[in-house]
């Protein structure tokens, strides 16, 4: 029998380069991986650009790219994703940024991450509820998500994504004013509507019994709303229209989140915290109605961001040992890669090609027998760019259509 659904499962993150303190290898190569080995043995690898060579991509790009959304065409800002994956129901041409909760005192930016609060929603609901912008015709959305991060969608006539931030980005400085980035009036007016929601939410968490508690009890008030990165929402085909495929997100980061809602892909509710076996359950379950899954595992991408090797490394052989459940479905085409490198060496994301292995019924499996940046390189998938990942996915299941006679 020929694999009938697709599991595409993207370690965030995941590519990286020699490491010193790992003996010159990279966390892939130095870790032990029996199934992910597995999976490469049994199936043909390679490696992949997300986007293209040389081009350094975010994890929202390279995620609407390698579902076959080419981000050159789609992408409109991280904003309206975010926002999309705080469970803000966005629909085309609203403005999305995403927010989080800060402490201000006179003026002053003192704690980006108001003591790191964890439980916004009380707050948050009073932001939501209690500003009005109807004067400006304009209506919002604002959900929390997680920690003291949240998000806040503009919706109404005549607004424009060309504004700045409020955030100064640094403690010890004042909040900024909010500027149109064009000359057009929509970003003036635009700018005019968020300096308005910013000054009355912070007014609404200014003597909010949430925040009387905190200051209280010695915690930093959470008496600031920062936001960032406007974004339109913008008009995505739908997955299943697309691809032909009724499909499922499962991530716990809210932007990747808010990428699978956004193209269409039912998002399957999971927390950071949420244990990878549970994760990885939740997957599975999905395949008793769903024909693709797109499972996005966080924080291999944190270890690279911080430079912590050692850690990445264990934490390859974490996920590699709560994947084993996955493998036990034979109508499975499972895809494993990285949604772009973050080497440790340089805490930042690269342009270097992530090990890419598609394993099930049917593949030519090759000589690779590991699941690393340079075993997979020799792979019979040689380099492919992650635009055509959706393609040869659903070749190898059977779905694609002829192109000619
Ligand atoms: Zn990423
Ligand atoms: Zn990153």
């Amino acid at each position: 029998m020929t694999a009938s659904k697709i599991l595409l499962l993207i370690i965030d993150g995941v590519g990286d380069r020699p490491c010193e303190c790992l003996g010159n290898k990279t966390p892939l190569q130095a870790a032990n991986l029996p199934n992910l080995d597995e999976l490469a043995k049994t199936g043909i690898c390679g490696i992949m650009d997300p986007i293209s060579p040389g081009i350094r991509a975010g994890s929202d790009t390279s995620h609407l790219s390698l579902l076959g959304y080419p981000p050159q065409k789609y992408y409109t800002g991280r904003g309206p994703l975010e926002a999309a994956g705080c469970g803000i129901s966005m629909e085309p041409g609203m403005i999305g940024f995403r927010a989080n909760y800060a402490t201000m005192d006179e003026g002053l930016i003192t704690d980006r991450r108001a003591g790191r609060i964890e439980d916004t929603k009380e707050i948050s609901r009073a932001v939501k509820e209690g500003v009005d912008l109807s004067k400006y015709g304009v209506t919002i959305e604002f959900e929390p998500g997680t920690g003291h991060r949240a998000a806040l969608a503009l919706k109404g006539a005549g607004l424009s994504a060309a504004v700045t931030t409020n955030d100064p980005k640094k403690t010890g400085a004042a909040m900024l004013t909010i500027k149109p980035t064009d000359d057009t009036a929509e970003a003036k007016r635009t700018a005019e509507v968020c300096n308005e929601f910013v000054r009355q939410a912070n007014a609404i968490l200014e003597k909010h019994p949430v925040n009387a508690a905190r200051a209280a009890s010695g915690k930093n008030p959470a008496n600031a709303v920062l936001i960032r990165g406007a974004g339109e929402m913008g008009v995505y085909e739908p997955f299943e229209e697309k691809h032909e495929l009724s499909g499922s997100v499962v991530a716990a980061a809210a932007l990747i989140a808010g990428i699978g809602v956004s193209v269409g892909l039912e998002r399957i509710p999971v927390l950071p915290t949420t244990p990878l076996s549970e994760q990885v359950s939740l997957v599975l379950k999905e395949f008793d109605k769903k024909d693709f899954v797109l499972f996005n595992i966080k924080n291999a991408d944190e270890y690279g961001h911080d430079g912590k090797a050692m850690e990445k490394k264990e934490f390859l052989e974490k996920i590699d040992a709560a994947i084993k459940p996955l493998m036990e479905r034979s109508d499975l085409l499972i895809a494993v890669c990285g949604d772009h490198s973050t080497p440790c060496t340089i805490k930042e994301h690269s342009a270097d090609p992530v090990p890419l292995i598609l394993h099930g019924d049917g593949v030519r499996p090759d000589g690779v027998a590991k699941y690393d940046e340079i075993s997979c390189a020799a792979g019979g998938m040689c380099r492919i760019c992650g635009g055509s990942l959706m393609a040869v996915m659903l070749d190898l299941i059977d779905k694609t259509h002829k192109y000619g006679a």
